[in-house]
């Protein structure tokens, strides 16, 4: 069955102290909120990773790591495995955030290394996908997404497309408070999920959780989530104020 979730990525900003009080903040609100419409996690930096699980443990939020690097182990001074994101607890973890393939050049190619390693650990992985501004004005973005998508995942099984999360976040929108209308974000969601089902079937595409993020806030969470075919949100600026974060929460 489809998952709703919202999922905060905090991206690179808190102190561990500030990151734990966050997470404190975040896990009371959850826990005192009673039962929700979806699941939430929180994508905190590497460094923050078991301070904040101490904090979530027992609780209903789950975590999630930003990244991941796409070698198992060895000589790669300062990468953080998928392994070792595993050994902290977390569930998740972020891949082809569109600020990692900009500034970190992370290709199609790479992050298929990332997700087969995640997967191999145990780990869901939320994959982002989306187009640039240049993309979505001339018209071409649906084959980007999909090559983006394609490229990195349908080499999978389908057991394995279950532990798969797609968040569709315009670059247009991230950060720019700049949000895609329900309208664009449910067209691209949906043939997202078009895609996935003509490589996967129906029944897995419709299992599928498709988030979309980017801008995303209390004043426009409940009229995107509304929408068919999307199934919650990947939260950055939102996700850094448990009250903001809640909003979104709780707009299920
Ligand atoms: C993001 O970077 O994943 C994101 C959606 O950012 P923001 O909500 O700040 O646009």
């Amino acid at each position: 069955m489809r998952k709703n979730i919202v999922a905060g990525n905090w991206k690179m900003n808190t102190t561990v102290p500030e990151g734990v009080k966050l997470a404190e903040d975040v896990n009371a609100a959850v826990n005192a909120a009673g039962e929700l419409k979806c699941d939430v996690v929180v994508g905190v930096p590497f460094t923050h990773l078991t301070a904040v699980k101490a904090v979530l443990d027992g609780g209903k939020v789950g975590l999630a790591a930003e990244n991941c690097a796409a070698k198992a182990s060895g000589a790669y001074t300062g990468e953080v495995s998928a392994a070792m994101v595993a050994s902290t607890g977390a569930q998740y973890v972020i891949l082809g955030h569109s600020e990692r393939r900009e500034y970190f050049c992370e290709s199609n190619e790479m992050l298929k290394e990332k997700v087969d390693l995640a997967l191999a650990n145990g780990l869901k992985v939320i994959f982002c996908c989306g187009e640039s501004l240049e993309l979505r004005e001339a018209g071409n973005y649906a084959d980007f997404i999909a090559a983006e998508i394609s490229e990195s995942l349908f080499h999978l099984t389908a057991e394995q497309w279950a532990n798969i999360v797609i968040a569709y976040e315009p670059i247009w929108a991230i950060g720019t408070g700049k949000t895609a209308t329900s309208d664009q974000a449910q067209e691209v969601h949906a043939m997202i999920r078009k895609l996935i089902a003509g490589k996967y079937g129906e029944k897995l595409a419709d299992d599928t959780t498709i988030l979309y993020g980017g801008s995303c806030k209390p004043s426009n969470a409940p009229e995107l989530f509304a929408k068919p075919d999307i199934d919650g949100g990947l939260i950055g600026g939102a996700s850094l104020k448990a009250a903001d974060f809640m909003g979104i929460v709780t707009a299920f």
